[in-house]
């Protein structure tokens, strides 16, 4: 897709889909609720609770730019630190922050041999989000013309179907999701879209902001429930900003400590996971209303979908 219409459609349907749709759950509500369930019979024994968090990419393969410059690694790091901090604070003394370095595949079959090796509970990747490169727009800083793009924004929650934990992946998925929205986070809308091309997935929990993405490597290919968290766009201008701060870094280290605590109170007794509706092939109205309608109306029926978009 190219040319100045198609991307002023875009921008059209974005600015509809920016529109509020969906109430948020209560994290404070959320966190209440975990609290008395520790104080009363804790199921969770915290010490033995093993979580990987794993650093995307490598400092030689660094993955997304940001608008100033500064590679996802680095807020990758620093991110996984703050959560692995905010776990060990609350007893969770087994959280293990996976760094791993060389180039980018071979990087991902060596974090995922790590993972199987040591075994764990639970598999969180740590990302933050980019655009595909024909929405990049450039302006200058420091002196020097960077990419940027202030259209899309938000945090998003990957699973795989194809990790042999599917159920539980999906679960923590939506307990980390749903704590990311109650703490007034957005969740970044354009993955369900047509205009994401070969990025486009299908939306598996319309609140929490959960996708599907079968062919991740560190989400199929990992022995335990998986699960990759895009925390927000580094190449929006200003959410950029926001991801720097410590405020939203501390915002996503509770979110991922009171989502591991539910999980870890919850385990066994998970439900069968509920999927989208398989979305109409629809080719012909690329329309904002008919755009509008599929972004509205929350899909809750639970058949599941066959096929899935690969990369
Ligand atoms: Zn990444």
């Amino acid at each position: 897709m190219a040319g100045r219409r198609s991307r002023r459609l875009v921008a059209l349907l974005f600015a509809v889909m920016l529109m509020p749709c969906a109430t948020s759950p209560s994290a404070a509500g959320n966190e209440a609720n975990a609290a008395a369930t520790t104080a009363a019979t804790s199921k969770c024994d915290r010490a033995k609770f093993r979580i990987i968090l794993d650093v995307g990419h490598t400092a030689e393969s660094y993955g997304a730019m940001s608008a100033r410059n500064v590679p996802e690694f680095e807020y990758n790091l620093n991110l996984g630190k703050r959560i692995e901090e905010k776990l060990k604070a609350d007893g969770f003394s087994e959280a293990f922050l996976l760094v791993t370095d060389g180039k980018a595949r071979p990087s991902l079959m060596k974090r995922v041999a790590v993972a199987n090796k040591r075994g764990a509970d639970l598999f969180l990747s740590i990302h933050h989000d980019s655009v595909p490169d024909i929405y990049v727009d450039k302006w200058e800083f420091e002196g020097k013309r960077r990419a940027f793009n202030d259209m899309f924004g938000g945090y998003s929650v990957f699973v795989s179907k194809l990790n042999p934990h599917f159920g539980a992946s999906l679960r923590f998925a939506r307990l980390l999701g749903n704590q990311m929205a109650g703490r007034d986070l957005q969740f970044a809308r354009q993955y369900d879209q047509w205009f994401m091309g070969k990025f486009q997935r299908e939306l598996l929990d319309i609140e929490a902001g959960v996708y599907r993405y079968d062919q991740l490597i560190v989400l199929k290919q990992t022995s335990m429930p998986a699960v990759l968290l895009e925390s927000g766009s580094i190449i929006n201008r200003e959410e950029e900003l926001v991801m720097a701060s410590d405020e939203h870094k501390n915002k996503v280290a509770a979110a991922v400590a009171s989502a591991t605590l539910e999980y870890c109170e919850t385990r066994g007794a998970a439900p069968p996971p509920l999927v989208a509706q398989p979305k109409p092939k629809d080719t012909t109205r690329h329309t904002a209303s008919a755009a509008h309608r599929r972004v509205a109306q929350p899909r809750l029926a639970q058949q599941p979908q066959r096929t899935g978009k690969k990369r």
